[in-house]
């Protein structure tokens, strides 16, 4: 049997990004950044006020109060061009760029300038009642960023935050990494698809929609090639479909077991390599690895909930890393256990609800962890890894856990 880990690497080893291509970036959240984005400008650019107030010289407010003349305006987004004589002031808004021989700004609020609305005409004169130091409310230039720094690295999937700075930067396009297209497939006779009635003796066709749910949430292209009954011909017939779109992936589930029907085996090997792993892991012990026509190609087990964990710890993994990402699992939090846990020593998903109680995370396991019960995944909202090895963990324990909320 092979541990989940070396399961896992040697799938690994066969997948490497993706090519890069670019997109706009109001379509860059969630991609994955194709190449290190640095700064090609200081941030801000320019000096410039953080308050609405009065720039002048910090050693002209030494001894307060004092009044000085008000010989400029400089709103947002103008251009300075005065330059600030000693015991002089000029009115700056927020953002706007400092003038020349000023070095602080007051605030307004620090001032006998009651008028704070825009279009308030300019006082002749202002009254200081605050004495500042040299920098006080200026934003300086490079203070966030300086030319040249790194501000994203390659691999990141972009978030909200990421895709502001980029256009901070003046970035309206951005390098990312092609989707990768994922085939996804079911197999056996006694799948109904959605459209059909409902038959004695019949499933619906769960994992299509699962797995492809997660292969979209993982970032992926989806291509649905429906369901393989257990015939050799439309498990080629499925396959074909997905060279043909040149899948970069094809996920299968079911049909890996010893059942008498499972051909699916026996195809993928007539134009490829398959793979058959006895994986010590609960749920889902058996995974099927290969190629078809060079396509990887993922064997999960039938089972609804072994497909989907079969799909979080060996399928994403390869699909982040096809998408360029610098990552290939979420990160585990730890938790503590509310109630005994018995196992049988293999590597354990349970399903679990995680929360916050008495200033730490705890877990209780959702129901019966019967690998075809969805019900106790759809409960839960994350799951519980127990090491290989161990067989029985008391209340209090701390494992380590995956959550499921994104
Ligand atoms: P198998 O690996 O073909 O022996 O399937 C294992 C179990 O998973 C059986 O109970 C199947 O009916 C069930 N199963 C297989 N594929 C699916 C599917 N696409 N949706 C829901 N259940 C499935
Ligand atoms: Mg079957």
């Amino acid at each position: 049997m092979l541990s989940v880990r070396e399961a896992r690497e040697r799938i690994l080893a066969r997948f490497s990004p993706v090519e890069a291509t670019e997109c706009p970036l109001e379509q860059a959240v969630g991609r994955v950044l194709a190449e290190t984005i640095r700064a090609d400008s200081d941030l801000p650019a320019f000096d410039n006020s953080a308050v609405d107030g009065f720039a002048l010289r910090a050693a002209d407010t030494a001894t307060i109060p004092v009044q000085l003349p008000v010989v400029g305006d400089i709103p947002a987004g103008s251009l300075a061009d005065l330059t600030l004589q000693p015991g002089h002031a000029a009115r700056i808004m927020t953002g706007a760029k400092l003038p020349a021989g000023a070095d602080a700004v007051v605030m307004v609020e620090d001032t006998d300038f009651g008028q704070v609305s825009a279009g308030a005409p300019l006082p002749l004169h202002i009254l200081i009642q605050k004495t500042v130091q040299p920098g006080a409310n200026i934003r300086k230039q490079g203070s966030d960023i300086r030319i040249g720094a790194e501000i994203l690295p390659a691999g990141r999937v972009l978030r909200p935050q990421d895709v502001g700075m980029l256009a901070m930067m003046g970035r309206a396009r951005v390098p990312v990494y092609r989707k990768p297209k994922v085939a996804i497939l079911s197999s056996g006779d006694e799948l109904l698809p959605l459209d059909a009635v409902q038959q004695e003796g019949k499933i619906r066709d769960t994992n299509t929609y699962t797995l492809a749910a997660l292969a979209t949430q993982a970032g992926c292209e989806v291509l649905r090639l429906g369901i393989a009954a257990d015939r050799r011909e439309a498990i080629q017939a499925l396959l074909d479909q997905a060279v043909q779109a040149n899948a970069d992936v094809i996920i299968s589930s079911a049909g890996v077991s010893v059942g008498a029907f499972d051909f699916v085996k026996e195809v993928v090997e007539s134009a490829g390599s398959l793979d058959f792993w006895k994986v010590n892991m609960r749920p889902g012990k058996p995974l099927a690895f290969g190629l078809y026509q060079n396509i990887p190609f993922f064997g999960l087990p039938g089972n609804p909930v072994s497909a989907f964990i079969g799909f979080l710890v060996f399928a994403r993994p390869a699909l982040w890393r096809l998408s360029g990402m610098s990552v290939t699992q979420p990160p585990a939090v730890r938790v503590t256990l509310s109630e005994a846990i018995e196992n049988d020593g293999r590597e354990s998903y349970l399903r679990a609800v995680v929360r916050h109680e008495n200033g730490r995370l705890t877990a209780h396991l959702t129901g019966h962890q019967g690998s075809g019960n969805l019900f106790s995944l759809v409960q839960a909202n994350a799951l519980l890894i127990i090491p290989s090895g161990v067989k029985s963990c008391a209340p209090g324990t701390e494992v380590e856990a995956w959550l499921l909320e994104t």
